[in-house]
């Protein structure tokens, strides 16, 4: 249902944003690493209009679920958690929010990884500067947005899924220093396109797996007498470490290395490399791997047209991502669907968008 069946009148404004796919830079955010996404074609749309009954509503067409908020309500669970946590940082800003009649839709696959949770938040930050004209820039929306998810959804997320979407587009990537939050909006590789296929395993291990790494590398960084792994740079100091941390060091710190030498301004070639040397790392390394995914990377690396692929997120499932020529990336991604079911798994393209 569209704004006006829902609320009776036209909206006032509209604003959008995009999900994300980070091409380099796994588990390196939480060693105050380096990070390279970027933005994604699907996009989640909001309209916004002043709402005349003194409640915040907001209503979703992916979920079809509306959601009232009245004065000195609680602070709402569910989808409305996102935006009413939008709002509230506005008001902490010293913003007044009237009360907003507010309509999601989206193209973001929802939990699948490509941060449809940031690009809510984002784009319902967007609407209510374009609605309220306020004077407030796309780095504080995407610091907004993060403390939006954090205080009023629960979730502890870093700062990433926000600024890719708030600053990147499916044209640029995002290098993003996740301890100083330096960043630079850098050019996509020349005659590159992205290709994200999710491999239809769900990352059940992926919270306990997660908390033990992020244990490991502090066992490291302490070890090596650092306040986090990214003030490494050279592998070989990593060497006398004991196992796993020797191995989980290294992986941090070669990965932060390839997201430093993609910034340089590499050819797509080099960058495929990258990616490649990425999956090895995870999978070998850092050990996050499964066999789905190996299989879905290696079918992937395999295909003519592709110039690497990796597994993107924390790993233990979920999706994998590629750089592919140019225009091919749906011939490409439906043949290695294709071979990926025949060999017994169920996957789904993510990107780009095929019907
Ligand atoms: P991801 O960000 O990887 O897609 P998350 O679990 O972080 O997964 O965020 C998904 C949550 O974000 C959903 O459960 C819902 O609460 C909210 N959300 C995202 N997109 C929409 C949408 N179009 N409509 C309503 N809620 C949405
Ligand atoms: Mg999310």
């Amino acid at each position: 249902m569209d704004f006006e069946q829902i609320f009776g009148a036209s909206p006032e404004t509209e604003a959008s944003a995009p999900g994300r796919v980070n091409l380099l830079g796994e588990h390196t955010d939480y060693n105050d690493g380096f990070v390279l996404p970027t933005a994604i074609p699907q996009r989640t749309t909001v309209q916004l209009g002043l709402s005349q009954d003194g409640q915040h509503h907001f209503y979703s067409v992916e979920l079809d679920e509306r959601v009232s908020i009245s004065e000195g309500n609680h602070t709402p669970s569910g989808f409305a958690s996102y935006i009413f946590g939008c709002v509230r940082l506005l008001e902490r800003e010293g913003y007044t929010v009237p009360s907003v009649n507010l309509h999601v839709t989206s193209s973001v696959p929802i939990g699948s990884g490509l941060s449809s949770s940031a690009a809510l938040e984002v784009a319902t930050l967007r609407g209510l500067r374009s609605l309220l004209n306020l004077d407030i820039d796309d780095v504080r929306i995407a610091q907004l947005a993060q403390q939006a998810e954090i205080q009023y959804s629960g979730v502890q997320c870093g700062i990433m899924d926000q600024m890719a979407s708030s600053l990147a587009d499916t044209e640029h990537m995002l290098f993003l220093d996740t301890r100083s939050l330096d960043r630079q909006v850098i050019p996509f590789p020349s005659g590159a396109e992205v290709v994200v296929i999710d491999s239809g395993v769900p990352r059940t291990l992926a919270g306990s797996g997660y908390n033990q790494r992020r244990a490991e590398c502090e066992e490291a960084a302490h070890l090596l007498a650092v306040k986090a792994l990214r003030d490494i740079t050279d592998p070989q100091a990593a060497e006398d470490l004991p196992e796993p941390q020797r191995r989980r060091a290294r992986h941090v710190i070669t990965e932060d290395n390839r997201v430093l030498e993609a910034l340089q301004g590499v050819s797509a070639e080099r960058f495929g490399e990258l990616m490649n040397a990425s999956h090895a790392s995870l999978r070998d390394d850092y050990e996050v791997s499964v066999p789905a995914l190996d299989t879905l990377v290696a079918m992937l690396q395999e295909t003519p047209g592709v110039f690497g692929a990796r597994l993107t997120g924390a790993g233990f499932g979920g999706a994998c991502v590629a750089l592919v020529a140019a225009g091919k990336g749906e011939a490409i991604s439906r043949e290695v669907m294709e071979r990926y079911m025949r060999s017994g798994y169920s996957g789904r393209i993510l990107v780009p968008e095929v019907s």
